[in-house]
C-alpha cells in the first residue's frame, strides 16, 4: 500500500472484533478490515458457520479466529469481549453488527419479540461496548463502529422493537463518544440503507415494497454488502481519528431525500 493510504488507512497489526460475521454485512465489514490489515474476530451463535469463514480468510491470506457467542446472554457477550482481547492481548477495533428485526404491526409485537430484539440490538451492543471501551480507555486508544440503521432516524412500518432498538443505538454511540473521545477511543455508527441480506428478505422478495424502495433511493439501487467496506475502513483507521460521536448514513442517499 502507498505509504499515505498505509497511515491513514492501514490496520496492520490491530485487532478487530465483528459480531454477527459469519454472513450479511458483518462478513463483507470482517473481510474489509482483514484486507486492511487487522487480525479478524468473527463471531456468531454457530460455530459450525465459522470455521469456513475462518479457512476462506485463510486461503485469501487474512488471519482471523472465531469465537462463537450468543449476544441475547449478556454474560456470553462479556466472555466474548474478554477472549478476544486475550488473543493477542489487545483489542483496538469493535464492530456492533449483530442484530436482528422481527416485523409484526405493534397490535400484535409480542413482549417475546420487544424482548428478544432488544436484547440483542440494544443491551448486547452495550455490554460489549462498556467492556470493550473500558479496556480501550485504559489502552488511550480504540475504535468503536456501531451498526445502526435508517430506523435511528425514521420509525420504519411493523417494526417497532428493531425501531426503538436502533434509535438507542444512536444515542448510545453519542453518549459513550461524549465519555471516552478524550481518551482516544472513537465511537461511531453506520446507518446501512437498505441492503440485500437476509435481514432484508421479506423485503426483498415483497415486490410492492420493493419497488417502493427502490424509487425512494436517489442512487437506484438496493445496497451490497460490499458498499460498507470502506466506511468500516475508514471508522476503524487512523483517517478517523478526529470524528467521533457520528451516525453515517451508507445509504445511496436515501436520507439526503
Ligand atoms: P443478517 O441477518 O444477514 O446478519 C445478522 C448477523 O447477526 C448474522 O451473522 C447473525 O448470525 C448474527 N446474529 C443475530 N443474532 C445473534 C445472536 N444472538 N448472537 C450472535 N450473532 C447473532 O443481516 P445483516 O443485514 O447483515 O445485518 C447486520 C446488521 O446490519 C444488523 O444489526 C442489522 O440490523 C443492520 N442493518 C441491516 C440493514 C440491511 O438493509 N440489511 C440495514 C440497516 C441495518
Amino acid at each position: 500500500m502507498h505509504s499515505f493510504l498505509e497511515k491513514q488507512f492501514g490496520l496492520r497489526g490491530q485487532v478487530a472484533l465483528v459480531t454477527g460475521s459469519s454472513q450479511g454485512l458483518g462478513l463483507a465489514m470482517a473481510r474489509a478490515l482483514g484486507q486492511a490489515g487487522a487480525h479478524v474476530i468473527v463471531n456468531g451463535r454457530d460455530p459450525g458457520k465459522l470455521t469456513p469463514v475462518v479457512h476462506r480468510f485463510a486461503e485469501h491470506g487474512l488471519h482471523a479466529h472465531a469465537i462463537a457467542a450468543d449476544l441475547s446472554d449478556r454474560a456470553a457477550v462479556q466472555r466474548l469481549v474478554e477472549e478476544s482481547i486475550a488473543w493477542k492481548g489487545h483489542l483496538d477495533i469493535l464492530v456492533n453488527n449483530a442484530g436482528i428485526i422481527k416485523r409484526t404491526p405493534a397490535v400484535d409485537h409480542t413482549d417475546a419479540d420487544w424482548d428478544a430484539v432488544l436484547n440483542v440490538n440494544l443491551n448486547g451492543v452495550f455490554v460489549a461496548c462498556r467492556a470493550a471501551g473500558k479496556h480501550m480507555v485504559a489502552r488511550g486508544s480504540g475504535k468503536i463502529i456501531n451498526i445502526a440503521s435508517l430506523l435511528t432516524f425514521f420509525g420504519g412500518v411493523t417494526v417497532p422493537g428493531y425501531a426503538a432498538s436502533k434509535g438507542a443505538v444512536g444515542q448510545l454511540t453519542k453518549a459513550l463518544s461524549n465519555e471516552w473521545a478524550a481518551h482516544g477511543v472513537q465511537v461511531n455508527a453506520i446507518a446501512p440503507g437498505y441492503m440485500r441480506t437476509d435481514n432484508t428478505a421479506a423485503l426483498q422478495a415483497d415486490p410492492k415494497r420493493s419497488l417502493e424502495i427502490l424509487q425512494r433511493i436517489p442512487a437506484n439501487r438496493w445496497g451490497d454488502p460490499s458498499d460498507l467496506e470502506g466506511a468500516v475502513v475508514f471508522l476503524a483507521s487512523h483517517a478517523s481519528d478526529y470524528l467521533t460521536g457520528h451516525v453515517m448514513a451508507v445509504d445511496g442517499g436515501w436520507c439526503g431525500r
